[in-house]
Parts: C-alpha cells; sequence; structure tokens
C-alpha cells in the first residue's frame, strides 16, 4: 500500500479513537501514546540541520557560480513575498465573508502568556550566525543556511581538483541522510497516530464548536489558496499537472498536517520534491531550506483571519489602512516565523500589535491554535514546493511532468 494512504488511514484512525476516547482517555493517551509521537518527531528532528547543511552545499555548488545563485535567490524571495501576502489578503476576504467571531464573549479571565515577539531587524541579525556549530546544536535553521551558503561560495571560490573532493564529500552526506529520511518514513503512519490522537482527545468537539467559524475559514481560505495560487503556480509556472503536484505531495502535506512544523517536514519534502515531482537536486536544495523558514503563506493567511476574528470579538471596525498594515506586517512577521508548532501565535501578537488589536484575543486563538496550526503548516509547504518546482522550470527550462 502506498505511503500517503497509509498515513491517511492513520490520521483517520487517530480522530475516530480520540474523539472516542475523549479528555477522559487523555491520561492513558499522554503516557502511552504520545511518547512515540515524541519519539517520530525526534527521529525527524535529528535530520533537519545534516540534511539542510549538506543539501543546501550540495546546492550551491552544484549550480556553478555566483551569479546563477544570486538570480535565483532574488527571484525565489520574490515570488516568495508575492504568495505570502496574496494569502494575508486571502485570510481577510474568507473571513469578511465568514465573519468569525461576531457573537464570541470572551471569557473575563482569559489571559495567556506569549513570549514577545522579536522586531524585524533583530530578525535580521539573528540571521547571521557568530559561532556556526552553536547555531546547529541549537537547530537554529536560519543561521544555518546562511552558513551553508559561505561555505557553498567559499568551496566555488576554490574552485578545482580541492573543491571537487569537498562536493563529492558533502553529495555522499546528503545521499545518506535521504536514505535516513526514507527509512524513518516507513514508520510515518505510526508516528502520525500518536502525534494526533491527544490532539484530537484534548481537543475534542465541545472545544471546537464555539470557535468552529475561525477553524472553518481557515480551512476555506486553505483550500482557496491551494486550489487557486498552488494549482496555477503548478501548472503555469511548472507545467505540471495541479492533480499530479498533489499527488506528489500528498505524503508531505499529511506530514506538516500531524507535525505541525515545516523544519520537521522539511527532509521528507526536499526527498518527494525530488523524486516524485523531478524538481533538480540544486533547486530543491536550495529553495526549499529557505521556503521552509522564510515563506509561511499558511501562517500568512492564520494572520489574516484571526486578526479580522478578534477585531470581531472586541467590536472593532478596521479600517483599510488598519488592513494594509496587517498584510504588511504579517508578510514580515510570517517570515520571521519559526518552522515549528505554535510559532505562528507568538508572530501573530506582532501584527495584533501594528494596528492596536487588544492582545488578549490571542487567549482566545490560543485554545485552538494546535488546529489551526495543522492547516497553515500545510500551506507553509505547499507553497515552497509549488514555488521550487516553478523555479526548476525556468532554470532548466524542462517539462518535467
Ligand atoms: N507551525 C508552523 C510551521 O511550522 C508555523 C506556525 O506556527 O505558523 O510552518
Amino acid at each position: 500500500m502506498n505511503l500517503s494512504i497509509k498515513i491517511f488511514i492513520a490520521l483517520v484512525l487517530a480522530a475516530v479513537v480520540g474523539v472516542a476516547a475523549g479528555p477522559e482517555g487523555l491520561p492513558f493517551i499522554k503516557w502511552w501514546i504520545a511518547p512515540i509521537g515524541t519519539i517520530f518527531i525526534n527521529l525527524i528532528k535529528m535530520m533537519i540541520v545534516p540534511v539542510v547543511f549538506t543539501s543546501l552545499v550540495v546546492g550551491m555548488t552544484s549550480l556553478g557560480d555566483t551569479k546563477t545563485l544570486g538570480r535565483i535567490g532574488i527571484k525565489t524571495v520574490l515570488i516568495y513575498l508575492v504568495t505570502t501576502a496574496v494569502a494575508i489578503v486571502i485570510g481577510f476576504g474568507v473571513a469578511s465573508f465568514g465573519h468569525p467571531g461576531t457573537g464570541i464573549q470572551l471569557a473575563a479571565d482569559a489571559t495567556v502568556t506569549v513570549k514577545e515577539a522579536p522586531s524585524v531587524m533583530q530578525v535580521l541579525v539573528n540571521m547571521v550566525p557568530t559561532n556556526p556549530v552553536q547555531s546547529m546544536a541549537k537547530a537554529e535553521i536560519l543561521p544555518v543556511i546562511m552558513f551553508a551558503i559561505f561555505i557553498g561560495y567559499g568551496i566555488i571560490e576554490v574552485g578545482g581538483k580541492k573543491a571537487e573532493l569537498l562536493m563529492v564529500v558533502f553529495d555522499a552526506a546528503a545521499e545518506v541522510c535521504y536514505k535516513i529520511i526514507a527509512a524513518i518514513m516507513k514508520v510515518s503512519p505510526i508516528g502520525v497516530f500518536a502525534l494526533l490522537l491527544p490532539v484530537v482527545a484534548a481537543n475534542g468537539p465541545k472545544v471546537l464548536l464555539p470557535l468552529i467559524s475561525v477553524i472553518a475559514c481557515m480551512a476555506v481560505g486553505s483550500i482557496i489558496h491551494v486550489v487557486g495560487v498552488y494549482s496555477t503556480i503548478a501548472s503555469v509556472g511548472a507545467h505540471i499537472s495541479p492533480a499530479k503536484f498533489f499527488r506528489g505531495m500528498a505524503e508531505a502535506m499529511l506530514i506538516a498536517f500531524s507535525t505541525c512544523s515545516s523544519a520537521g517536514t522539511l527532509p521528507v519534502n526536499m526527498k518527494n520534491l525530488q523524486e516524485k515531482l523531478g524538481c533538480s537536486r540544486e533547486v530543491t536544495s536550495f529553495v526549499l531550506p529557505l521556503g521552509a523558514t522564510i515563506n509561511m503563506d499558511g501562517t500568512a493567511l492564520y494572520m489574516g483571519v484571526c486578526s479580522l476574528f478578534i477585531a470581531n470579538v472586541f467590536g472593532v471596525d478596521l479600517s483599510v489602512q488598519q488592513m494594509l498594515m496587517i498584510v504588511f506586517t504579517g508578510t514580515l512577521a510570517s517570515i520571521g516565523t519559526a518552522g515549528v508548532p505554535g510559532a505562528g501565535l507568538i508572530m501573530l501578537a506582532m501584527v495584533l500589535q501594528s494596528v492596536g488589536l487588544p492582545i488578549e484575543g490571542l487567549a482566545l486563538v490560543a485554545g485552538i491554535d494546535r488546529v489551526l496550526d495543522m492547516f497553515r503548516t500545510c500551506l507553509n509547504i505547499t507553497g515552497d514546493a509549488a514555488v521550487a518546482l516553478a523555479i526548476d522550470r525556468t532554470e532548466h527550462h524542462k517539462v518535467v511532468a
């Protein structure tokens, strides 16, 4: 049986068992089942730094020269920015129709402690590692990407026999990483089941019902973005049929849905994009890690939906200027969002602050954030892959389908 079907079955099974078990079953599930999910996540996390570092160096060096690299880099970042801004606008659009939050009363004692969101300049400063080994140890992806880019640049500049030797070593190391990831993926249905079961048991229908309008807006917005934007990028940009694109993406999308981590899904996404969708290794290795870190369409869409939701709950009418401000800060906030579960909620604080919406609104969203995170992470990684395919097409002018 195909792996994505197995993962899907695990997902459905987790939903059924989770609802049946309910909050009463939670202690048992947390004690016996959740750790298996944690082991699975740990296995994937174990591979993030090795695969990002080795394959990024391979990607850089096989692009050959710094001019090509600059060209691809600029194209990638521009498309990423546009798709992100479109996502927020879709979020607004859906939320204006769905009116999530109208009629909801905020519980008087609802408070949530949120870590302070970093400023834009701080995000830029943090990108440059002072000690690359420390960044690797802490799995800070952006500084690791920076360092890999410098190493790649250095190898290209050295050239000749020495460079060739290093390239062979990095290439072999990346190959080893892919093999390990493939082995981890074989047990992913068990991992997915163990990850989702506690979420469903804890967030049963009772918790979800009052906030169902937000979840529905997020789901509808995600579908519109996936079908509208990604199908277009796949067919027009990458000359690949949307059906083939989504079939190729299914495994990674399901893993994103259940792990809520773009960084965690990156190894799977990289493997699938090359093996199932024929994206070149150079482009995959460069565009995807970058996307997993800075391109968060799902998180951006969530900023749009949630800021309107919170405005509705507190009876605030957002002006057009405020909405434009949300598009602007939302795009920046999504760039600064780490590809880990729950990161978007912290960055939402930055967006709310920028237009003076009450931060207390986060308390409402926090309760269902895990569910919203499933949608946004799924979108986040699909966007990276669609853009990578389109860039690959413009670079290699080959029909992938
Ligand atoms: N969990 C998301 C991701 O990893 C980030 C977020 O919380 O929005 O892509």
